[in-house]
């Protein structure tokens, strides 16, 4: 899949169907998987030459568009994922921009450090994860990981190389963060890890009975290093909106007497059977008859009484991988909402509204007869990019099933969502949106965003060779 040698013709075998990660949105485009950065200023060259667009992609793990570019080209920067230097002295860690979090992990943990951030799976690369600049459980303390980065390489689409720091290129490093692959590639980025003294965490678990529970209860654990709410957002007998919250800390030294054993990447492993019978690729496919809002209703019914009876309260050691890495309990989860697929809402508001707003949404989605099978809930902090998701308050992420008989039925909703939102001073992240318009991007990220946005588009990228479908529908009026 390397790029042609002359810009005549583009070969038919690269043309793919790609997807989001939700398996809701499809789109063909042709594809190259560039092995160095040489192959990055040929395929900048090619695009200019033919007209195209390039539309960058790590391991296409966004929900919605973030990662696709119908009909033109699409390079997918996986191959180019070499470790380029790590200093376990100092935690300090160089890597190409296909280098997935999982490769990180594993190359730093028996070393005694961990990522500073990380999303909720292992299998995203380090360039897509600074392009959405993402955030963990650990958002209210941590930031996110642009806030980790010590600097990184960049090629730009007017051929310029460039490395920007918190010092140097301060601007473009802050723009560049978060700005979904529309201003240049990153091509090796510079991070520093967080030390532990252990492969575990101490992980507490309480179910509560209200949102204002959730709220509180997230809100009151500022002191752990990670705290995340799962929601029912069916609750039957009237219960939507009650949940569970999972807090987790770092050992101390000298806390786990054996950390030799708890830092190897075999005690990190994820079990490969479920209740240790069960293979685990069988799961989405059984789930599947169970992915409707019955089945969700009774899941989370049981789920709330589990925590609320057997686990309340209860402290146990988890490792850093089953805490962090959930949803990666179940590969291929996504599938159970097959043949539509999902997408996910992910909104964040300020801590003032978001009681009121929150329930509202969950309120909404229920009496529209399409409840979120999934909701999250976190703390978060704001932070100094461009374009930041975050706020000070909290955010809820729902996922929805997309079919086709009651597609018209969830945009009316998510339009509905959407004034809920806004009105109540929401923001969106990118790597999880998949409906916003540029009317409503402008209206969240406010009017000069926009147009900073613009004007660096136009010093990196005057020829706008960098899009994507998500590019065109939310900055494209
Ligand atoms: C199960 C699951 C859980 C998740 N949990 C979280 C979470 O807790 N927190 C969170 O913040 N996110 C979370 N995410 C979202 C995910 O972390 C982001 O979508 C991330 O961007 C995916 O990385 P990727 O390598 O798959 O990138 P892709 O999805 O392939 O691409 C993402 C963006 O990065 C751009 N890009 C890719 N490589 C480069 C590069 N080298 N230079 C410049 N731009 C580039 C692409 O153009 C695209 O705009 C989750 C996703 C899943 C599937």
């Amino acid at each position: 899949m390397t790029l042609p040698e002359s810009a005549e013709a583009l070969p038919i075998k690269n043309l793919a169907r790609l997807e989001n990660f939700g398996h809701s949105l499809r789109s063909s485009a042709y594809l190259f998987a560039p092995q160095d950065a040489s192959e990055l200023a040929r395929a900048f060259e090619l695009a200019d030459a033919r007209n195209l667009s390039i539309g960058l992609r790590g391991a296409g793990r966004s929900y919605g568009d973030a990662a696709l570019n119908s009909g033109q080209l699409v390079l997918d920067l996986q191959a180019m994922n070499r470790i380029q230097a790590w200093d376990p002295k100092s935690g300090v860690i160089s890597v190409e921009p296909g280098v997935t979090i999982a490769q990180l992990w594993k190359h730093v943990l028996g070393d005694g450090w961990w990522p500073p951030v990380v999303p909720g799976t292992m299998f995203p690369t380090l360039g897509g994860c600074l392009a959405a600049n993402i955030h963990g459980k650990n958002n209210w303390l941590a930031g996110t990981l642009g806030e980790h980065v010590k600097s990184f390489e960049a090629l730009l689409p007017n051929g310029e190389l460039v490395v920007c720091s918190p010092e140097k290129n301060k601007e473009l490093f802050y723009a560049m963060i978060g700005s979904m692959g529309l201003l240049g590639i990153f091509t090796s980025i510079t991070l520093q890890m967080k030390q532990i003294h252990s492969g575990d965490l101490s992980v507490s678990a309480w179910a509560s009975g209200s949102f204002e529970g959730m709220l509180d209860g997230i809100d009151g654990s500022k002191t752990a290093d990670y705290v995340v709410g799962w929601i029912d957002c069916i609750g039957l007998l009237g219960h939507a909106g009650r949940g569970q919250i999972h807090r987790a800390d770092y050992l101390k030294m000298g806390e786990d007497p054996d950390p030799s054993q708890s830092l190897r990447i075999d005690h990190q492993e994820l079990p490969d059977r479920f209740l240790k019978l069960l293979p685990k690729a069988w799961l989405p496919l059984l789930f599947r008859p169970a992915t409707n809002n019955l089945g969700t209703a009774l899941t989370n019914t049981a789920k709330y009484w589990h925590n609320r009876t057997l686990v309340h309260n209860k402290t146990h050691l988890q490792s850093l991988v089953a805490f962090n890495f959930l949803l990666d309990y179940v590969p291929n989860w996504e599938q159970a909402y097959l043949p539509g697929g999902l997408i996910q809402y992910q909104s964040f508001l300020p801590k003032a509204t978001a009681g009121d707003g929150f329930r509202e949404l969950i309120a909404l989605c229920k009496r529209r007869g399409l409840p979120s099978y999934l909701g999250v809930l976190k703390r978060h902090r704001p932070d100094p990019f461009l374009l930041s998701h975050a706020v000070d308050g909290f955010s809820l992420a729902l996922d929805f099933q997309v079919n086709d008989r009651r597609r018209g039925d969830l945009e009316r909703l998510i339009n509905e969502l959407d004034e809920i939102v806004l009105q109540a001073g929401g923001r969106y992240y990118f790597a999880k949106d998949s409906t916003l318009n540029a009317a409503k991007v402008q209206r969240f990220l406010g009017d000069e965003t926009v147009q900073k946005l613009r004007k660096f588009k136009a010093q990196t990228d005057p020829e706008q060779l960098l899009q994507t479908d998500l590019y065109r529908r939310c900055f494209v009026n």
